[in-house]
């Protein structure tokens, strides 16, 4: 796993399908996530070159390029926004966004998905422009109320129990 500013990011390995549009295009995208998430706690770009080269069949979804913002309350409580750009098969990529939050159920989950999307890049949709859906839907939800309980609310889910 590297960290690092989406600047250096070696997307040309990550994704030797690229052209030089498509770079930008993600470059873009991701100045508006970083712009989305300035000033709070902040994650770094995380990526995996070993995923990218990968191209057998393997249990899982190995993340090649992923955004992950956590944000800590006091009392040990958790939001947590994530991008992801994902392989899902040989040659196949999607982008997956989600939101989850710690769990504060009778039995402990740890953390549970509250809201989650998956961009299939395919003939229809590009690698930019999965990444701009995802980007587009988690700049959104970076701009909802930054509460857990909003989150577990929306979800069914019990609120954070006070002790
Ligand atoms: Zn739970």
């Amino acid at each position: 796993m590297m960290r690092g500013a989406f600047g250096d990011v070696p997307l040309a390995a990550l994704f030797p399908l690229l052209t030089p549009t498509d770079v930008d295009s993600l470059s873009q995208t991701a100045g508006t996530v970083d712009a989305a998430r300035a000033g709070r706690t902040t994650a770094d770009w995380e990526w995996v070159l070993e995923h990218a080269a990968f191209e057998g069949t393997r249990l899982g979804t190995p993340i090649i390029l992923g955004l992950d913002v956590v944000e800590h309350a006091e009392g040990g409580d958790q939001l947590e926004f994530l991008l992801q750009v994902v392989r899902t098969g040989p040659g196949r990529l999607a982008v997956d966004a989600a939101v989850n939050v710690a769990c504060w159920c009778a039995t402990d989950h740890a953390t549970h998905d509250v809201d989650a999307m998956r961009f299939v890049v395919g003939e229809q949709t590009s690698l930019p422009g999965a990444f701009r859906a995802g980007a587009e839907r988690l700049t959104g939800w970076l701009a909802d109320p930054h509460d857990a309980d909003h989150w577990r609310a929306k979800a069914g889910l019990p609120p954070k129990r006070i002790s």
